[in-house]
């Protein structure tokens, strides 16, 4: 079989077993829509120096990317914590937020994450009236400095982008948008991202001549990667995203979410998460690019049930190492990592340089499709 036949037989399969997980999540599916989804402390970095900051989950209709019949990224579980569509009246966006928004004192956290389980700036999903209304909120507080929000790149438009430029006048605001690999190839198999690079090169031009800061999430260790590719494409990724301006540049490891492809290969055996030593190897090569680098994966709603790990032994270092290079741009803490299941990490990625195959030919085998 030709590699584009193969290529069009994987993107088929990977499609129905994503159908599949879709259509189980949304049976039994029954939540209140005038409460936030959660909201949560974590720590930042404003102007070199630690701060804490407030993520608000909102909960939306849903990603539209992810309600389209073949859409939705394969590792993203936002999908199960909203309506799946189905219509909710604009003030109860406002109500969310406000309810939620007053239990915070913003002298301790001037920098606020506002996430609605897909697009901000996505109409369909966030109505005009509710985002405006939202922005209007924060804008009267003076004590919140910066504010970020996330959308796929085909909603960043000069419009959207000059209204929250005036709704939020005086604020730095962070767009984030998901670009997760560079490679347009291993976007589409890997994680059904359903936009291309090119894409991403207009909005980051769009942004570029706003006020607003660019702010680009770079996947590590998507599905049928391995660590080695995984390592090499996202700081391919990061130094090209950087080259096109992106102010932040945010790692996010793959965790465990449920109803999601990336859950449906865990329960296989055939996918396993990122180890910890993946990200110092790619902090070891990125963390000198001029910009601010975060390493994410851990703020989502549902919660995870596994995030990127070791070993049980060092997982906590590992992961107060992140949340301290997060607050204080400090990598000695990630670089001085030592334990014995580096070894392991290390026999796993020599087992995996036996797979001298292609991309499209691993998946295709992977899949039994031959
Ligand atoms: S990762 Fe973003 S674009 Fe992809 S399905 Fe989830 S919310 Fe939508
Ligand atoms: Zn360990």
């Amino acid at each position: 079989m030709d590699m584009f036949s193969m290529k069009i037989a994987v993107l088929d399969k990977l499609k129905e077993i994503l159908k599949k997980v879709k259509r189980e999540a949304s049976k039994e599916h029954t939540i209140d829509f005038t409460q936030v989804g959660h909201s949560s402390i974590k720590e930042g970095s404003l102007d070199g120096k630690p701060i804490q900051r407030v993520i608000f989950y909102l909960r939306g209709y849903g990603c539209k990317w992810a309600l389209s019949r073949d859409g939705g990224c394969l590792m993203c579980g936002h999908y199960i914590g909203t309506s799946m569509g189905r219509r909710i009246p604009a003030q109860y966006f406002i109500t969310q937020f406000r309810a939620e928004f007053l239990k915070y004192d913003f002298e301790q956290y001037p920098m606020v994450c506002v996430y609605n389980a897909g697009s901000f700036l996505n109409e369909e999903e966030m109505p005009v009236i509710a985002r405006r209304g939202i922005c209007r909120i924060i804008a009267e507080n003076r004590l919140i400095q910066t504010v970020i929000i996330e959308s796929r790149p085909e909603f960043i438009t000069k419009e959207v982008i000059e209204e929250i430029e005036e709704d939020l006048a005086g604020k730095r605001v962070e767009i984030s948008v998901g670009l997760e690999l560079e490679n347009n190839l291993f976007r589409e198999i890997c994680i059904n991202k359903g936009f291309g690079f090119e894409e991403y090169v207009s909005c980051a031009k769009v942004i570029a001549e706003s006020k607003l800061h660019l702010l680009t999430y770079v996947v590590v260790k998507p599905l049928f990667l391995t660590i080695t590719e995984s390592i090499e494409q996202a700081i391919k990724t990061a130094r090209r995203v950087f080259e096109l301006g992106s102010a932040v540049i945010s790692f996010e490891p793959i965790s465990l979410q449920r109803s999601t492809v990336v859950e449906y290969f865990f329960n296989k055996g055939i996918y396993s998460l990122p180890w910890g030593w993946d990200m110092i190897e790619i902090m070891k090569e990125v963390h000198n690019l001029p910009t601010e680098i975060r390493i994410g994966g851990f703020e989502f709603f549902p919660i995870p049930e596994v995030f990127i790990q070791n070993c049980a032994l060092c997982n906590r270092e590992l992961y107060e190492a992140i949340a301290q290079y997060n607050a204080t741009k400090d990598l000695q803490p990630i670089l001085s990592l030592q334990c014995n299941c580096k070894q392991t990490w290390k026999a796993e990625i020599a087992k995996e340089l036996s797979l001298n195959e292609n991309l499209i030919t691993r998946v295709y085998k992977m899949l039994e499709l031959g």
